[in-house]
C-alpha cells in the first residue's frame, strides 16, 4: 500500500504505536489550506489470527476503497488537505487509531473531518442498503448530511441508513471519543449482516461489486465535496436535507435546487421569506418536477440569510438558506 501511494505521487507518514503496529498515512496538501485537512481511512488488518484469514470484506474493501481514492485523487489539486490513513490493529481494539488521534491536535493542523469505511463489499438482501454511523459530536451530523447529499447529487442510487448514535466498534469512534467530526460508511450491519465475517470464507467471491462500487463512490464524492468546498460550509449545510427535501448548493451563488426524493406523489409548497418575515417567494410542486430551480439572481434580492419554508400534507420545515 505504501509502494501505490508513493506511486501515485504521494508523500507518506507512518505512526508505530507498539512493537507490530503500525499505521500508514499519505497526504496530499491543499494548496489554499494547507492545515486544515480531510481524513479518508479504512483499518489494513484482519481476523482471526489463521493462517488463512482472508478478509476480503473486513477489511480489504474499505483499505482498497482508501487506495482507489489515493490513484483517483491525484489528479487533482483541492484547497483543502486531504490524508488517506490506513489503520493497523483495529481488530483487537481499534489500538492503531486509538494511538494515533489523540496526536492530531498536538501540531498546528485542524481536523475537519474524518470518513472511515470499514465492510462495503457484503450485500446479501440486494437492496443498496448501507449505513451512515454518526453521533451528535462536533459537526459529525452535517458531514452525515454531506454524504446524504452526495448520494442525490451524483446519483450514487443508495438507499441510506443513518445509524445515530453510530457504532462505536470500528475506527471512526476514537475520533468521536476526542471531539472530532466523524462519520463510518459501512454495508448494513444491524439487517443483512455479513455471514462469513472473521472466517477463512470471507473472500471477494462473496462481494456484491455494484453495491461496493456505490459505497466507495459515496466515500470518494462526500471526501472531494469537502474538500472542494472553498466556502467551508461544514457548520452550514446542516439543514439543507429535511424530510427527503434536499436544497442545494447552500450557500448559493445564485441558483438553488429543489430536489424532492419522497416516494409519495404529494405536492409541495414552498415560500422563501428574508429575516424580516417578508415573503420573497411562492410556488407549488409536484414529484414530477425534479430538481425545481430557484433563481435567486431574478429575485432582485442582496446577499444574506433567508428562511425557505416547504410544506407539505401534515408537516412544515424550515431551511436557512445563504446567498452569497
Ligand atoms: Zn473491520
Amino acid at each position: 500500500m505504501k509502494q501505490e501511494f508513493i506511486r501515485y505521487g504521494y508523500q507518506i507518514d507512518s505512526f508505530a504505536f507498539n512493537t507490530e503496529g503500525k499505521n500508514l498515512f499519505a497526504i496530499k496538501t491543499g494548496y489554499k489550506y494547507p492545515n486544515k485537512k480531510f481524513m479518508l481511512g479504512a483499518h489494513y488488518d484482519n481476523w482471526p489470527l489463521l493462517a488463512v484469514a482472508s478478509g476480503a470484506d473486513d477489511n480489504a474493501s474499505g483499505s482498497s476503497t482508501v487506495l482507489e481514492a489515493g490513484r483517483v485523487f491525484s489528479n487533482y489539486n483541492f484547497p483543502y488537505t486531504i490524508v488517506f490513513a490506513l489503520w493497523d490493529e483495529e481488530e483487537p481494539g481499534l489500538l492503531g487509531s486509538t494511538a494515533y488521534v489523540p496526536t492530531i491536535s498536538s501540531n498546528n493542523d485542524t481536523l475537519l473531518g474524518y470518513i472511515n469505511v470499514d465492510m462495503l463489499g457484503w450485500d446479501g438482501n440486494n437492496d443498496s442498503v448501507a449505513d451512515i454511523n454518526v453521533r451528535p459530536i462536533g459537526n459529525s451530523i452535517a458531514l452525515s448530511n454531506k454524504a446524504q447529499l452526495c448520494n442525490t447529487l451524483y446519483n450514487i442510487q443508495l438507499g441510506l441508513h443513518i445509524v445515530n448514535p453510530g457504532n462505536g466498534s470500528t475506527d471512526h469512534a476514537p475520533f468521536w471519543n476526542n471531539g472530532f467530526s466523524a462519520i463510518g460508511i459501512d454495508e448494513e450491519y444491524d439487517n443483512d449482516f455479513n455471514p462469513y465475517w472473521h472466517t477463512p470464507a470471507d473472500s471477494l467471491a462473496r462481494f456484491n461489486l455494484s453495491f461496493y462500487q456505490k459505497c466507495s463512490k459515496l466515500a470518494y464524492a462526500t471526501l472531494a465535496d469537502l474538500a472542494m468546498d472553498t466556502l467551508n460550509t461544514v457548520g452550514v449545510f446542516e439543514n439543507t436535507i429535511i424530510d427527503n427535501i434536499v436544497l442545494y448548493p447552500n450557500p448559493t451563488q445564485g441558483k438553488v435546487y429543489i430536489k424532492n426524493n419522497n416516494e409519495n406523489t404529494e405536492p409541495i409548497f414552498i415560500t422563501m421569506f428574508d429575516v424580516f418575515g417578508n415573503l420573497i417567494y411562492s410556488v407549488k410542486i409536484t414529484k414530477s418536477e425534479n430538481d425545481y430551480l430557484i433563481d435567486t439572481d431574478k429575485l432582485n434580492i442582496k446577499s444574506g440569510m433567508y428562511f425557505v419554508k416547504i410544506n407539505r400534507a401534515n408537516n412544515t420545515s424550515k431551511i436557512k438558506l445563504i446567498k452569497n
